[in-house]
């Protein structure tokens, strides 16, 4: 079948089951970003996936990034995002080429960011992101860090700490990961009222092609959703 065909079937059925998610949380499907996980698709698929409207994409290796960024330059209102482990080689890749970078989980590696962003003058806005279950496999701070780091984000003019995000263990059962977006959604309902600096938590990023209902039910604002789109990578 023809390519875009098949991506605007997929993004019509995931906007469906957002809203419908929306539709049990009463909440506005306005408040939920869909970013298409697009890491392993070529440039050309994520051009017909832009063509097709979708604006949101989610890269998670600095030198793929760089190389499709640079393929799809004419795309000037495309949005890169980006979620995956981020080290401090990669970082020069990554600051002022996306919109947002999902996945900050140390000071020192907001140090880096803020040395590039201050290059570029800009401003580089973050997520935190969390490691709830504590598997050894995943990166993301523990809970008891948040603070520190959230405190420690008035030490970097360029930058802007704008939420949280989070990726649950795999369920085969998606409502059990539930209990997790659940504490993410708690962690900024605790932390959004203290004043400061840098910091200005608006965003979940949770939810990806397996349980992004279950995260919108429990406040997702940001879901990452890559082989409900583009199929199995
Ligand atoms: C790959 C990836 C996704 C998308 O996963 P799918 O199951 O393909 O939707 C979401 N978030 C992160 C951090 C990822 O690395």
């Amino acid at each position: 079948m023809d390519l875009h065909h098949t991506l605007a079937e997929n993004v019509a059925a995931i906007q469906t089951r957002i809203e419908r998610a929306c539709l049990r949380a009463q909440r506005d499907p306005q408040e939920v970003t869909l970013i298409a996980v697009s890491k392993t698709v070529p440039a050309a698929t994520v051009r017909a996936a832009y063509e097709i409207g979708l604006r949101n994409f989610g890269e998670s290796y600095g030198q793929e990034l760089r190389d499709k960024a640079a393929d799809l330059a004419d795309l000037t209102d495309l949005r890169w995002h980006f979620i995956g482990p981020l080290q401090k080689n990669k970082i020069k890749y990554v600051v002022g080429r996306c919109t947002l970078i999902h996945s900050v989980d140390s000071l020192e590696l907001m140090d880096e960011i803020e040395k590039r962003a201050a290059q570029l003058t800009i401003n580089q806005e973050v997520l935190i992101q969390l490691n709830l279950s504590r598997e050894e496999t995943k990166s993301g701070i523990g809970e008891t860090d948040l603070e520190k780091i959230l405190n420690g984000l008035a030490q970097y003019p360029h930058c802007r700490g704008v939420g949280l995000m989070t990726m649950p263990p795999f369920f085969d059962d998606p409502q059990q990961a539930a209990p997790f977006f659940a504490r993410l959604h708690e962690l900024k309902n605790s932390q959004v009222a203290i004043k400061r600096e840098g910091v200005d938590l608006r965003h979940l990023s949770m939810g990806m092609s397996g349980d992004f209902e279950v995260a919108i039910e429990q406040g997702a604002t940001l879901i990452r959703v890559g082989t409900a789109i583009f199929g199995g990578r």
